[in-house]
């Protein structure tokens, strides 16, 4: 690290659990990223200002009026941009050391299996089941840790998903994809603006922590925030021995 970095930085290097080793790991770590909305917002801000190396961030969708009441990247004057491209410009004018690569394309499973490869962990930003799945399936198949995050009306949830290691379950363990769930559609329904917030920070807290080795991870662990009461509940996750994407792993 160079002075400008160590003083850029000096509030992590001054915490025991990261200090400059924790520190160089994160500006060395590549994450991925899918979805660049309302969660995908206050985690681009949170690891691109704590100084993770690489940020690449996939969405196809554009910024329009009815997400800058929690989508707190973007900005009246990028309405009609990517939602991705967005994103670079709101973390590049924050902190320079972070190459942030956008990906216009929808997270499929063949661009899925070409990027998770590459990156040191994933963060499931996303609003949908099958683009979950999708990003599940590529995150256990290539052993990559998944932070998992949702956000609806005052409801939140997080999850890590761990395929390193025996005990954790995946995503799919716990909501197999052969559960016909009703789609929620984002479009269609309330979202309390700093809740997404709430989950969305929550999830780059875990990130970070992954990346630098620090704390106990929420691995196997699905935290529940009810907004209303604003209470927090934790439920113990068990691996599915028959889950149709881990099982046979
Ligand atoms: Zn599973």
């Amino acid at each position: 690290m160079n002075d400008e970095q160590l003083l850029r930085y000096s509030r992590h290097i001054l915490l025991d659990e990261i200090g400059i080793e924790g520190q160089e790991k994160l500006l060395c770590s590549r994450v991925l990223m899918v979805g660049a909305g309302g969660l995908g917002s206050p985690v681009a801000l949170y690891l691109g200002s704590a100084g993770v190396g690489r940020l690449t961030v996939v969405d196809h969708d554009r910024v329009d009026a009815t997400n800058l009441q929690r989508q707190i990247a973007h900005t009246l004057a990028r309405i009609g941009e990517f939602k991705a491209v967005s994103v670079v410009q709101a973390v590049a004018a924050i902190n320079p050391d972070v190459t942030v690569i956008p990906v216009t394309e929808r997270a499929d499973d063949a661009l899925l299996d070409q990027l998770v490869p590459e990156a040191d962990l994933v963060i499931d930003c996303t609003d949908n089941f099958a683009t979950r799945h999708a990003i599940n399936r590529a995150c256990v198949k290539h052993r990559k840790p998944l932070v998992s995050g949702a956000a609806i009306r005052f409801d939140g949830q997080v999850a890590v998903y761990d395929p390193r290691s025996a005990q954790s379950p995946c995503y799919a363990c716990v909501f197999p994809e052969s559960d016909l769930l009703e789609e929620t559609r984002c479009a269609s329904m309330g979202v309390f603006a700093p809740l997404v917030g709430i989950i969305g920070t929550v999830q780059a807290a875990e990130a970070l922590k992954l990346l630098c080795n620090v704390g106990q991870p929420l691995t196997g662990r699905l935290l529940m925030l009810d907004g209303r009461g604003m209470t927090w509940n934790e439920m113990k996750l068990a691996r599915n021995p028959s889950c149709a994407v881990c099982g046979g792993h």
